[in-house]
């Protein structure tokens, strides 16, 4: 059942436009993944609600875009350039790869029974180098995540902007990690994007932040449209935390491929100031006058974006009826789905009601620009397609807009993705209910 919902959602996510193969024609690249056009709107709403709530709404903390290739002390002091690594084993027979802690039997290989080779360390931080010379002297990463930008910039905003204790950076943006298996679609690809805050607090008021946070990032599952009941949290326990970590949250969701991380919320202690001072020999510390200085603490709430993309399709797929005529429909929040409402005339063929629900497209489009012209099959089978995207609303414009009958001129119909149900509305309601709906809040 579940492994049927998996092929049921990659099926639907690459036939609709949502998420294909990367670079498919060419036989493809594991690890990659290419969002399509509904993909993107689908993903920008979650980044955008996520920006909403944990930048712009709040007076604490301040958004940033940091340089995805930093210079590469940065990763000596954060400890990647040593210790950002899993355990490779390679079975002997096949050559296949896997991470070792993720296997049961760490003898046998699993694809083809061979035997497995001694694990040794890989270090996940994609090279690159900088600048025309090949002699290693230009060697950079690609992040293999957001934090480190955000650490390094502590003292500029500090300067710049002058905030208090407590304040967090928050960032949205692609992260790199050369993963041993990539798998389980965007669960665990090599490109992807994280959503992160490093929020900043006197070191004897960490435990309040912590549970602050942890219900703010209760709040945003609920929001984004990931069902509650399919999340729990895990404690990560002393032997298994980073090193730098005090206390350390997984929120895991049960995936169809089984219960897995989605995001994590961690103590970091002073770790990363202290060891970005150390390293860049810059003071990274904190005073209020006649304050000595000191180094603040960190609470970092991290989100995956594309683990919320997975974990929203999987929650908002709904199949209803029997056979063929099953209706496939997403139940998406409506500010979360990448359109919010199809306009139709109910006949192409008619040139009045093309123009009337091309005036009433029109109006939608100024108000809301996720809307969509859709004028092709048949009603029934327009009502599917944007029910398999999520469209909350279709718009259908018939001859009672014109006024065959007089009493329902210039109203239309206004249907409902979860229900089905229809109801008349004048075309101000319709705009309006659309705008409501589509709106964050
Ligand atoms: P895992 O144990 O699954 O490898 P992690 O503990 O290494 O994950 P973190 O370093 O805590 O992950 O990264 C923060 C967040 O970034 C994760 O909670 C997840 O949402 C996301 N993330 C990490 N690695 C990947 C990946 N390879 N593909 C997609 N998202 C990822």
């Amino acid at each position: 059942m579940a492994q049927d919902l998996m092929e049921k959602i990659v099926s639907l996510a690459k036939r609709r436009g949502f998420i294909y193969p990367g670079s498919e024609i060419y036989g493809g690249l594991a690890g990659t993944w290419d969002y399509g056009p509904y993909g993107v709107e689908l993903k920008n709403n979650i980044k955008n609600l996520w920006w909403r709530m944990f930048v712009q709404s709040r007076d604490d903390v301040y958004g940033m875009d940091a340089a995805i290739i930093m210079n590469p002390k940065a990763w000596e002091a954060s400890g990647h350039a040593s210790g950002f690594s899993d355990p490779l084993v390679e079975c002997g027979k096949c050559k296949h790869r896997f991470r070792a802690d993720h296997l049961e039997d760490v003898t046998k290989c699993p694809d083809c029974g061979g035997k497995l080779g001694e694990a040794r360390q890989f270090n996940m931080m994609f090279r690159t180098s900088v600048g025309a010379l090949d002699d290693g002297s230009g060697t950079v990463y690609l992040r293999p995540e957001t934090a480190g930008g955000m650490f390094v910039n502590f003292k500029n905003v500090l300067d710049s902007l002058h905030p208090s204790l407590p304040f967090g950076l928050g960032q949205i943006g692609k992260a790199f990690r050369n993963e041993i298996a990539p798998r389980d679609f965007i669960f665990r690809s090599r490109e992807f994007e994280q959503m992160e805050v490093e929020y900043f607090v006197r070191p004897d008021t960490w435990a309040e932040h912590f549970e602050a946070w942890r219900k703010a990032m209760w709040e945003f599952i609920a929001a984004v449209g990931i069902a509650k009941d399919k999340v729990s949290e895990l404690e990560v326990a002393d032997g298994d935390r980073a090193h730098y970590s005090k206390r350390t949250i997984d929120f895991e969701f049960e995936y169809p491929f089984g219960k897995k991380e989605l995001y994590g919320l961690a103590y970091r202690t002073d770790f990363d100031l202290r060891a970005h001072s150390d390293t860049s020999t810059k003071p990274l510390t904190y005073a209020e006058e006649g304050e000595e200085a000191f180094v603040p603490h960190v609470i970092e709430p991290s989100f995956g974006v594309d683990r919320t993309v997975l974990a929203v399709l999987a929650s908002a797929y709904a199949e209803e009826g029997e056979g063929d005529n099953i209706r496939v429909f997403l139940k998406l929040p409506p500010y979360i789905a990448p359109v919010k409402a199809a306009v139709s005339p109910l006949l192409k063929n008619k040139p009045e009601l093309v123009a009337k629900a091309r005036e009433v497209y029109a109006a939608l489009k100024k108000e809301v620009p996720q809307i969509v012209w859709d004028d092709n099959g048949n009603i029934g089978k327009r009502y599917r397609r944007q029910d398999e995207i999520g469209t909350p609303f279709c718009i259908v414009i018939d001859f009672d807009t014109l006024g065959e009958k007089p009493e329902l001129t210039d109203t239309v119909t206004l249907r409902h993705r979860d229900t089905g149900e229809q109801e008349r509305l004048t075309i101000q309601d319709a705009i309006t209910r659309v705008c409501e709906a589509a709106m964050l809040r």
